[in-house]
């Protein structure tokens, strides 16, 4: 018998705006498409949480005992500068920005992507399929779409026709809009516009000569319109109706729109069961974002390198502190937030480290079961993760009780504890336990402050060759000295 047999999960879908219970179309199965990044700079903190929010899903239905097919795309062309359907496309921009193919710059930031990921400790998905390696398959869906009827070609572009799919299917269900207040709250189209109606959205565009990034179709050369991707991927991996469709709340308007108006069009039904929408990370209570310049990247929080925060932060303390909210909610990126969280991990893998040393007793004083089914049922309703860690300090306090010897536990109750907490721990939350693998950042930084200092004495000394050896070989090994008028500082790479 697998676990999610008996521990029946609740899921918030964003498409009926209820909480639901989860039943996958295939028992013991789960399909999940969560749209991935546009590779064209360096992935910021905000697209951590989503895609850490996604693991930590994947996670939890894996620990249940569903055999999970996690997709995964990287939008590697098609997504225009403006999100709609004018502009450059952002990867092309950046390749002409500075001088480069536009399959290095993907290449580059598709490398820091899986490096960041890495670090987060992040499951690697089941399929990670590109958008250029899938334009065969979104030219047939333009095909299909425009057999059907819901698109028109204009001049070597392709648009779906919004007015004629909303005549028998109801486009805005998701982000809950109406085409009749899209329609009086849109500019008319320009003269030269191509489309018949400005909610209209490009399912392939006509590339102009300048345009790099381009392939051959039935209406010429062109590029993908980039709603189309996702649809195109999705249903090719996971069928034309699958369980799980993840991505940022950003996305549910037009990205996510688009996509149900897509397959609705081409398949005749709604492709997605269960629709979950991540929320935003924010920054000084903004949006962190690519464009504004309000974001941090995570490795000048793993460095410390940045203007914003006192300290370093490891990602394992950083990783809690997003689990510390719940999926749904917006989280607020500071200082004090995250020193809070650092203090909160370090108390939980200190009671890791005291657990299994505790007296054993002849008696347990605390009902380890219901506090096990506890944390399944934070999880189970809606994968609720800061209830989650509520309860796992309640482990903490509990174990802490024991060691002073105020309660007792048996030794078949520590062991079961030390199960039960290992897997919400490291299985579901996906942390790390830096202190075990030596990563711990406070012990790593004060053997570099004595380093520093032994190196000041030499050179005080004059004794060049020994300060010169400590600064090369702490950079050797990616650790590097900085000497400022107040003292000398560190970074590590
Ligand atoms: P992009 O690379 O811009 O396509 O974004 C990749 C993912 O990051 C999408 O699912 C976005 O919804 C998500 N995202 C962007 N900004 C934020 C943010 N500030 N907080 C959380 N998720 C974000
Ligand atoms: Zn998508």
């Amino acid at each position: 018998m697998q676990l999610f047999e008996n521990q029946p999960l609740k899921i918030y879908n964003s498409l009926s705006g209820k909480k639901e219970v989860f039943t996958p179309l295939s028992k013991g199965h789960v399909g999940m498409y969560v749209c991935g990044p546009t590779v064209y700079s360096n992935v910021h903190l905000g697209n951590c949480r989503t895609f850490m929010s996604f693991d930590m899903i994947f996670r939890y239905l894996r620990h249940l005992g569903y055999k999970v097919r996690y997709v995964r795309n990287i939008t590697d062309a098609g997504h225009l500068v403006d999100d709609a359907d004018d502009g450059e496309d952002k990867i092309a921009k950046k390749a002409r920005l500075e001088k480069l193919e536009p399959m290095e710059v993907v290449q580059r930031y598709t490398v820091d992507f899986h490096n960041i990921l890495d670090q987060f400790n992040f499951l690697p998905p089941s399929i990670e399929p590109t958008a250029t390696g899938h334009i065969i398959e979104q030219i047939e869906i333009v095909k299909d779409i425009l057999a059907k009827g819901y698109a028109y070609e204009v001049n070597g572009s392709v648009y779906f026709d919004v007015a004629t799919f909303n005549e028998t299917n109801e486009y805005g269900k998701l982000s809950g809009r109406k085409l009749e207040d899209m329609v009086a709250n849109t500019r008319a189209l320009a003269a030269q516009d191509e489309k018949k109606n400005p909610q209209d959205f490009a399912l392939w565009k006509k590339a102009e000569p300048q345009h790099i990034m381009r392939w051959p179709s039935p209406w010429g050369d062109g590029f993908p319109g980039w709603h189309l991707e996702c649809t195109a991927m999705s249903t090719k991996y996971l069928g034309e109706t699958f369980d799980i469709h993840g991505g940022g709340m950003d996305l549910k308007f037009p990205h996510h729109e688009c996509e149900i108006a897509q397959a609705e069009a081409c398949y005749g039904h709604s492709p997605v069961r269960y629709w979950l929408h991540a929320n935003m990370l924010t920054m000084n209570g903004k949006k962190m974002a690519k464009s504004t310049g309000n974001n941090i990247l995570p490795g000048e929080i793993f460095s410390g390198e940045n203007s914003i925060l006192s300290k370093a932060f490891t990602p394992s303390v950083v990783r809690f502190f997003m689990m510390q909210a719940h999926y749904t909610s917006i989280l607020d990126l500071s200082n004090d937030a995250l020193l809070a969280s650092e203090k909160g991990y370090q108390r939980l893998m200190e009671a890791l480290t005291t657990l299994p040393k505790l007296t054993v007793g002849t008696k347990t004083d605390f009902d380890i079961v219901a506090w096990k089914q506890g944390c399944y049922d934070a999880m189970n309703d809606d994968f609720n993760t800061p209830i989650l860690i509520a309860q796992l300090f309640e482990a903490v306090k509990r174990i802490n009780l024991v060691k002073e010897g105020k309660e007792t536990i048996t030794a078949a109750d520590i062991t079961l504890l030390k199960e039960s907490i290992n897997a919400f721990v490291f299985e579901v939350l996906g942390l790390e336990n830096e202190r075990a693998s030596g990563v711990d950042s406070n012990k790593l930084g004060g053997v570099v402050e004595l380093l520093i200092q032994l190196r000041m004495e030499a050179r005080a000394n004059k004794d060049f060759a020994t300060s010169d050896k400590i600064r090369d070989q702490l950079a050797a090994l990616g650790i590097q000295l900085k000497d400022g008028k107040d003292g000398t500082t560190f970074t590590v790479a």
